[in-house]
């Protein structure tokens, strides 16, 4: 399965919870978000190990003051280059696949106050949720010089 924030190939995805959008990462991006159910364990893991123990408490969480990972997810919002059009291309590429705004998003886990403020320009996208609306509808939202016409 593939990571969702990086789109990466990863063995094991968790459902965390980043900027109010659920995406399935991959552990390396998983302190991006707030984890929001269990890992699933794999079905090949034949170990002793009890399958419980993601119930453990991060003990780094219960410190006061900020943490590290918001920091790092902050820099991360923001980084890619949006097309000048980026919002059109969400209602084109939804239309086209007959989709609602609300189809749209409860795919996206959002509201479809959410998908038309998008639409219309006045909400810039986090980088975790350009990659899935990317991945949903097919399209892209980047500014890529280097992709085909
Ligand atoms: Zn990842």
């Amino acid at each position: 399965m593939l990571c969702e924030m990086c789109g990466k190939e990863v063995e094991l995805t968790a459902r965390v919870r980043i900027e109010g959008t659920i995406l399935s990462v991959g552990p390396e991006c998983e302190k991006f978000g707030t984890r929001v159910d269990p890992v699933p364990t794999p079905p090949s893991a034949g170990g002793p190990r009890p399958s419980n123990t993601y119930g453990a408490p991060a003990t780094r969480t219960a410190g006061g003051g900020r943490r590290m990972e918001e920091r790092d997810l902050y820099t991360e919002i923001g980084e890619l280059e949006l097309a000048p059009d980026w919002f059109k291309r969400v209602r084109v590429a939804r239309e086209a696949l007959g989709w609602t705004p609300e189809d749209l998003g409860k795919k996206l886990n959002e509201k479809k106050s959410v998908v038309l403020k998008l639409e219309s320009g006045g909400l810039h996208p986090p980088d975790a949720l350009v990659r899935k609306i990317e991945r949903l509808l097919k399209t892209r939202l980047r500014a890529d010089p280097a992709a085909p016409a």
